[in-house]
């Protein structure tokens, strides 16, 4: 496999970041995963831009354009042939000191890794998936803004430990307001007599890339979206719930806190929001 380490392709066995590397010892810095489908990255310039805004936010420099770190993501995914697969992109803070001064970091550091994806098992999409409401509070907006896709995932891996301890793969995150936030690693969405509601992403959320295309797919198809704050009790008593993510796509629930949701199958609009997406990244 070949890595995009800085500027150039290198050797999986040579693709080798130092200890020192503020990324590594703090956390500190952005990244995003991004899918190919059929031999097309899917909303790469989306995908650069948030990363962009991200470093901004954390006052990270990245070193390289825009332009040209797309055209080494396409570099990357041509060098190892990949037609459908998963890019995960790094920026970290770089090189540093022991000490969390992060302006003593010379240099970002750009690492580009294109994949094959293990996706969720095709009878989760048909049987839906079984999600918990996590004790793990998201991120204040004022510590680290849940909008900065940042290398430091401990809270939403905090939460992720509390489904898996309890037998299921994804949790419900709330805000420091007791308002729904996201999944560990997926936005969410609820269905209640026909209309489809999502938390706003001030809630506490990243600005999902797949929320914003099902958001559009779904209002082409003449549904209603509602971006509103979201309760507990809103899900307990959701017609359909389901999840959005670049790795997941669109992932219905059936089961929340042991609650069965609709009839504990994946609902007629998650399967009608799945179809339309599988159509048209692949279009
Ligand atoms: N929330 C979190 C915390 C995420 O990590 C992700 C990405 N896996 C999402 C939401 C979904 O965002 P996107 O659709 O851009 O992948």
């Amino acid at each position: 496999m070949k890595i995009w380490l800085d500027d150039k392709l290198v050797d999986q066995e040579d693709a080798k970041v130092s200890v020192f590397d503020h990324g590594l010892l703090y956390g500190d810095g952005v990244f995003e995963g991004i899918r190919v489908y059929a031999n097309k990255i899917f909303e790469l310039k989306a995908h650069i831009d948030r990363l962009f805004v991200s470093a901004h936010a954390i006052r990270l420099k990245i070193p390289q354009d825009p332009e040209t770190l797309a055209a080494n993501v396409q570099a990357t995914v041509d060098a190892n042939n990949i037609t459908d697969g998963y890019i995960r992109l790094v920026v970290t803070r770089g090189v540093g000191t022991l000490g969390l001064n992060p302006l003593v970091c010379e240099k970002g550091q750009v690492i580009i890794i294109a994949d094959n994806i293990k996706l969720y098992p095709k009878e989760y999409y048909e049987n839906g998936l079984k999600v918990i409401s996590a004790n793990t509070v998201r991120n204040h907006p004022l510590s680290l803004p849940p909008q900065v896709k940042s290398l430091n995932y401990l809270n939403n891996i905090l939460a992720k430990l509390e489904a898996l301890d309890r037998g299921v793969f994804e949790a419900i995150m709330y805000n420091h307001m007791g308002y729904v936030a996201e999944a560990t690693g997926d936005n969410v969405f609820i269905v209640r007599d026909g209309i489809i509601y999502t938390p706003p992403t001030s809630a506490g959320s990243l600005e999902g890339i797949t929320r914003r295309v099902v958001i559009e797919l779904a209002e082409k198809s003449n549904y209603t979206v509602i971006e509103k704050d979201l309760v507990r009790y809103d899900l307990c008593s959701a017609d359909e719930i389901f999840l959005t993510g670049t790795a997941a796509e669109v992932i219905g629930v059936v089961d929340f806190d042991n609650i069965k949701i609709g009839d504990g199958k994946p609902g007629p609009i998650t399967m009608d929001l799945l179809k339309k997406f599988e159509t048209y990244v692949r279009q």
